[in-house]
């Protein structure tokens, strides 16, 4: 129940606020001080979070793959400004979103 209480969108807003250096889960918004992120592998070594484990458990693969999107767009933002060769497609999140679903 409290976990459902975090992520009423007034108190999305307010921890938002409480943590504005922290970045969120890209479905319910909390900040990753107030909720545990699900890490996705990609590589042995390369891996990725999105969306916290309470929005993973509760999301299909589609909405998974889309909230990929943001991030990706951020990072994307991030290789050009600091003018890094990308090391991660968006199709590699996606693949990586469905392998792990389908195996959970
Ligand atoms: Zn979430």
């Amino acid at each position: 129940m409290k976990e459902k209480l975090k992520r009423i969108p007034i108190v999305v807003r307010l921890l938002q606020l409480l943590h504005p250096t922290y970045s969120t889960c890209t479905i319910c918004g909390l900040p990753w001080s107030n909720c545990e992120s699900h890490t996705i592998q990609v590589t042995k070594y390369k891996g990725f979070f999105h969306v916290c484990q309470y929005c993973w458990e509760r999301s299909d693969v589609h909405t998974l793959k889309q909230a990929c999107i943001p991030v990706y767009n951020m990072w994307l933002r991030e290789w050009e400004r600091f003018n890094v060769k990308p090391d991660i497609t968006l199709q590699q999140m996606y693949d990586a979103v469905e392998k792990d679903k389908l195996n959970n």
